[in-house]
């Protein structure tokens, strides 16, 4: 129970019943049973009892939820390293970040920068119409 987790939230009423639930299972099956549990190959699972199986979906289930965690972690640390150079904002505090880089020069803006810069083309337009020609 006391594992600590990456990107820890607290668990459940029902999510620690069905741990402590599952360890019961893990811990009767251990004891009652002849032979060494614990070293059977995981290549040999057709043979393997319920508790085996019910206890390798638990921790398979727990990878995959600690890897899309990891995977959203490596995404937010991204978006925290760009920042719109119109607004100063980061990554994660806008809607979308656009950006092109040239060798080292990464360049960055967001999409609200976008639509206001763009008001102000227009704006620029309408009034130097000859500016369209150019
Ligand atoms: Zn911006």
């Amino acid at each position: 129970m006391g594992r600590p987790r990456l990107g820890e939230h607290p668990l459940t009423k029902t999510e620690r019943q069905r741990r402590w639930r599952a360890k019961q299972r893990l811990e009767q099956s251990a004891s009652g049973s002849a032979g060494p549990v614990r070293f059977i190959q995981p290549a040999a699972t057709g043979s393997m009892p319920e508790w085996y199986h019910a206890r390798l979906a638990e921790v398979t289930g727990e990878r995959d939820e600690l890897r899309q965690q990891l995977d959203q972690l490596r995404r937010n640390l991204v978006a925290l390293g760009e920042v719109c150079f119109g607004c100063g904002k980061r990554g994660h505090q806008v809607g979308v970040m656009f950006g092109s880089s040239r060798g080292s020069v990464r360049m960055r803006v967001c999409d609200a920068c976008i639509v206001r810069l763009n008001e102000k083309l227009q704006d620029i337009r309408q009034a130097q119409p000859a500016m369209d020609n150019r």
